[in-house]
């Protein structure tokens, strides 16, 4: 069975979970809860529910959300969305709505939009030019400069080091090409075409679904692969070309100067892999190299989605396909613009799928629980891109909340099937806690996974007989070891339920 991974999906469609359980103290923080989840907090202090605030949030990605804020920091913030938490990076939101959210904080902060000081000003007007929305970053330079006009100084370095940014990020796409057009093939004659590769592929592979085929298996497999991507630029269109890496097949129409990037991630991703399941340097843990096709085009990643996979994919900008059968995967993923967010998001979700390609082949073709698959990609996509992808950071930030307001992960952890989007750092949080203790146990783990066993069965072999309440509790104790934050001041002097660590 053909088996579709999807991820960054529209958050605001993801289903959503209840959070259960209270808190152990009718602290302040407890108390802004008290007030948006009063069933599960009956026996709380009421307290208004002025508390936080309410923000709307448009997601890059597309797609919108409304809820109410619990914790927000420099990287991003948690609202809660029907009794569901989720975990946004700034930068994972448009400009507009992820400035006037800051905006509406910072007001709801000081007591009031009119005292705002004049550094709010400035740091909203920052916040605003580093994402290009001069128009917005005016206004606030202007109200900083009205309260102070010591600050014209550091208003004029910030335009300065704006448009030097800017001169250089011109230098490099003033020669791109645009090339938007679409391959206009009849398909109608393609129809099953998709079918009719994975026939091939498994006549190449003789339905071997042994983790190390043949050299003459794999030569066989490079040549199906190959003759599907020339039916890929067939259909797609001429811009189509192919990039040839130590380990992947790359169909891509992205600009010639950005092609070496997609080569650096794949592999960078391949070697953070194999080192991390001490794999040997020279095998390959694809059946050949694997396939994977890097679009610019809305268009051409849904031709593609719907042609090659009978994926109506709308709403994605990634997702890995895999036939348990054949042990085939690949990888299809969009770039959304050309600004080094839309690269930054790319390589995210290229690095997060690239694991599951990866994971679906190491030791048996077998899939294993979602969350922990998930989760382990997420946490890949951390390690292979450190600042570049704001997947470490959304971890913490929501793992904060789970353990500060006691909320359960029983679910999480007992589920083997799908996992919602909005759970992906939560998933990232458990997965980066048992990797951490060591990665030979981590790979013990997995390999047991994909023998088939249970996660518990997996878990009790390689840590010492832990079960899943006892994970649970350990990586509640480590996430506040890390966050001293997680628990709040006994006298409830807070404030407010989160840090301002603006
Ligand atoms: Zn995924």
């Amino acid at each position: 069975m053909p088996v579709l991974i999807t991820r960054r999906r529209n958050h605001a469609r993801a289903a959503g979970f209840s959070l259960r359980g209270a808190p152990n103290r009718p602290n302040v923080a407890a108390c802004l809860l008290a007030s948006t989840l009063p069933i599960m907090f009956m026996t709380s202090v009421a307290r208004p529910q002025t508390e936080t605030i309410r923000v709307d949030l448009k997601l890059r990605t597309g797609g919108a959300m409304s809820g109410l804020v619990v914790d927000h920091t420099e990287h991003g913030l948690v609202i809660v969305n029907q009794n569901t938490p989720h975990v946004f990076a700034w930068d994972e939101l448009k400009t507009g709505s992820a400035f006037a959210a800051k905006r509406a904080l910072a007001a709801f902060e000081r007591g009031g939009v009119d005292r705002l000081s004049a550094e709010d000003h400035f740091q909203l007007g920052l916040f605003a030019l580093r994402r290009d929305r001069k128009d917005l970053a005016a206004n606030e330079f202007r109200r900083a400069k009205k309260l102070d006009p010591d600050y014209q100084a550091v208003i004029k370095k910030a335009y300065d080091e704006y448009r030097r940014r800017k001169d250089a990020s011109n230098a490099q796409t003033d020669s791109l090409v645009d090339d938007r057009s679409v391959g206009t093939t009849n398909t109608a004659h393609q129809a099953g075409l998709a079918e009719r590769v994975e026939a091939e592929l498994d006549r190449a592979t003789k339905a071997v679904v042994a983790p190390v085929p043949s050299a003459e298996s794999r030569a066989k497999v490079l040549e199906v692969y190959k003759t599907f991507g020339k039916k890929v630029q067939e259909v797609i269109g001429e811009a189509v070309v192919l990039i040839e890496s130590d380990h992947f097949l790359i169909w891509t129409d992205w600009e010639a100067r950005y092609r070496d990037r997609l080569v650096g991630w794949c592999e960078s991703m391949y070697t953070a892999l194999r080192e991390q399941f001490d794999l040997d340097p020279a095998g390959n843990i694809f059946l050949a190299k694997c396939p994977v096709f890097c679009w610019r085009s809305k268009a051409r990643f849904l031709k593609f989605a719907r042609e090659f996979d009978g994926y109506g994919g709308t709403d994605a900008v990634g997702y890995t396909r895999s036939i348990e059968r054949n042990g085939h995967v690949h990888v299809v993923l969009l770039r959304q613009g050309r600004s080094e967010v839309d690269f930054d998001q790319f390589a995210c979700t290229l690095v997060h799928e690239g694991t599951h390609a990866f994971i679906h082949r190491l030791y048996t073709s077998r899939l294993i629980p979602h969350w922990v698959n998930e989760g382990y990609a997420d946490l890949v996509a951390e390690r292979v891109l450190k600042d570049r992808c704001p997947a470490g950071e959304n971890a913490e930030l929501l793992a904060r909340q789970f353990v500060r307001y006691d909320w359960p992960i029983t679910e999480l952890l007992h589920g083997a099937g799908p996992i919602p989007v909005h759970q992906y750092p939560l998933a990232h949080s458990v997965v980066a806690y048992l990797e951490g203790s060591g990665h030979k146990r981590f790979a013990g783990f997995i390999k047991d996974l994909k023998a088939g066993e249970s996660v518990p069965a997996a878990l009790a072999a390689n840590y010492d007989g832990l079960n899943l309440d006892q994970l649970e509790a350990g990586w509640r104790l480590a996430v506040r070891e890390v966050d001293p934050a997680v628990t709040p001041p006994s006298d409830g002097s807070k404030p407010l339920p989160w840090s301002t660590d603006r």
